[in-house]
């Protein structure tokens, strides 16, 4: 049976329909389905989180390879096809719930090697992957998203569309656009194009004195998109002009730049500079 009639079918069977509001664009493409799968590239050994795994379509074929397979689905009405259709695969886990409040870390271990797959529910794909990059137990992640946030990923310094999402995921990962994809594969089609993309993490990076302070500077320096990154930081972290202008000259990156245009590097040296200068208590504040 063909994809589309088979997901037709338990659409029937089970009287469903379509939860706009959970994105559910289900994969209907047997040809894009065979080259997630040859991406993942699964071993007997693996552990696979799947995120949005609607009617199991893809999860299917993940049980297929991997050594164990955790899928998560919001929908409960999904999860019992699911239950049903899968039944007796004993390395599958469903896990029944919402991918943003699950406890992931008391599911998996630093030293594990998840790989993390999914067409992922586009409303939250975003928010998804800044909670995941930031994870020491997965090793490769492959995901379905809409071409406007793979674009963002792929974003090099200077372009339009790279904002805190590219500089912050490409912190922690390299990026790889595998393909695009057409609404046609997907039923019901959704409006925009998707694209799959390949996320490893960095081998070697360089790294932030602190973590989260470097965050909190890359998502300051793009409060205000016109704005020049003298402006973003004086008024994203509440400091005085001075102050603000004293760390770009220290970090050597010009005030009149504007977040777009500075690599990840610019960004360490920043937060860097700026948390020594926290450290020694010599900070102004704008209503200092
Ligand atoms: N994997 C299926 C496929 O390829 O056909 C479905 C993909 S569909 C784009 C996204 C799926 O994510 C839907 O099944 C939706 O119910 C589920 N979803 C939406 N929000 C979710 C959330 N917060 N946590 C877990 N799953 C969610």
């Amino acid at each position: 049976m063909k994809l589309k009639e088979k997901l037709e079918h338990l659409m029937a069977v089970y009287n469903l329909c379509p939860r706009a509001s959970l994105s559910q664009n289900f994969l209907i493409d047997a040809r894009c389905v065979s080259r997630l799968i040859e991406e993942i590239g699964l071993e007997e050994k693996d552990i696979v989180l799947e995120i949005g795994a609607g009617t199991g379509i893809l999860t299917s074929h993940l049980l297929q390879k991997a050594g164990r397979v955790f899928a998560v689905e919001i929908d409960e009405s999904l999860c019992k096809v699911m239950r049903d259709e899968l039944k007796g695969k004993s390395n599958l886990k469903i896990l029944c719930g919402d991918i943003t409040k699950l406890a992931l870390d008391s599911l998996f271990l630093e030293e594990d090697s998840v790989k993390v797959v999914g067409n992922l529910p586009y409303h939250i794909a975003s928010r998804i992957i800044l909670e995941l990059v930031r994870k020491k137990w997965w090793e490769l992640m492959v995901f379905t998203i809409q071409r406007e946030v793979a674009d963002k990923l792929l974003s090099c310094p200077g372009k339009k569309t790279r904002g805190a999402l590219s500089v912050i995921v490409s912190y922690y990962t390299d990026v790889k656009k595998v393909m695009d994809i057409p609404p046609q594969a997907f039923y019901p089609a959704p409006r925009v194009t998707s694209t799959v993309v390949k996320i490893e993490a960095k081998k070697k990076k360089l790294v932030a004195e602190d973590e989260k302070f470097f965050l909190d500077v890359v998502k300051a320096s793009f409060t205000a998109r016109r704005k020049t990154l003298l402006n973003c930081l004086s008024r994203g972290l509440s400091l005085s002009r001075e102050v603000a202008r004293d760390i770009l000259i220290k970090s050597k990156v010009p005030e009149k730049k504007r977040a777009e245009e500075l690599e990840v590097e610019d960004f360490i040296r920043i937060s860097n500079v700026l948390l020594r200068k926290k450290g020694r208590g010599k900070i102004a504040h704008q209503s200092d």
